[in-house]
């Protein structure tokens, strides 16, 4: 099974708010949703473009590393989240493939999807998330 769709980018700012006028003020979109997810230390917002969302990423922690990626790299494109069915199982052939992973297991992200993310250093340098709605799958 190939993923659906682009469930969501990621996006490293610096500023939250700032971002969010951009995205808001410039591009015409809404903030619906501001959420801390405190096992990654950030805090997202989030906008839908039709089926994808934009996902705003600001460090709540200087060691976090959304922070250490925009000392790296400064502000941008952080990762692409694809949206897939079984993620358990996407893991194990990404692992067989010889895909570094940078989570084993699925673990929560925002908005209550199951989460994994592989290696940028196995994915030509983009990081890659899988995510899956457990809550609105058919299974
Ligand atoms: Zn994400």
């Amino acid at each position: 099974m190939k993923p659906s769709h682009i469930e969501h980018i990621g996006i490293a700012v610096a500023n939250l708010e700032n971002a969010i006028s951009l995205y808001e003020d410039v591009l015409g979109l809404k903030c619906y949703n501001i959420e801390e997810v405190t096992d990654q230390k950030v805090r997202t917002a989030f906008f839908m473009v039709g089926q994808t969302k934009i996902e705003l990423l600001e460090s709540t922690d200087p060691e976090g590393p959304i922070a250490k990626f925009i000392q790296k790299k400064g502000e941008g494109i952080h990762h692409i989240a694809f949206s897939v069915e079984k993620i358990e199982e996407k893991l194990m052939h990404a692992a067989k493939m010889g895909i570094k992973l940078i989570d084993s297991k699925p673990r929560k992200g925002a908005e209550g999807l199951d989460i994994a993310f592989l290696h940028p250093k196995s994915t030509s340098g983009v990081l890659i998330e899988l995510c899956e709605n457990k809550t609105h799958s058919t299974g």
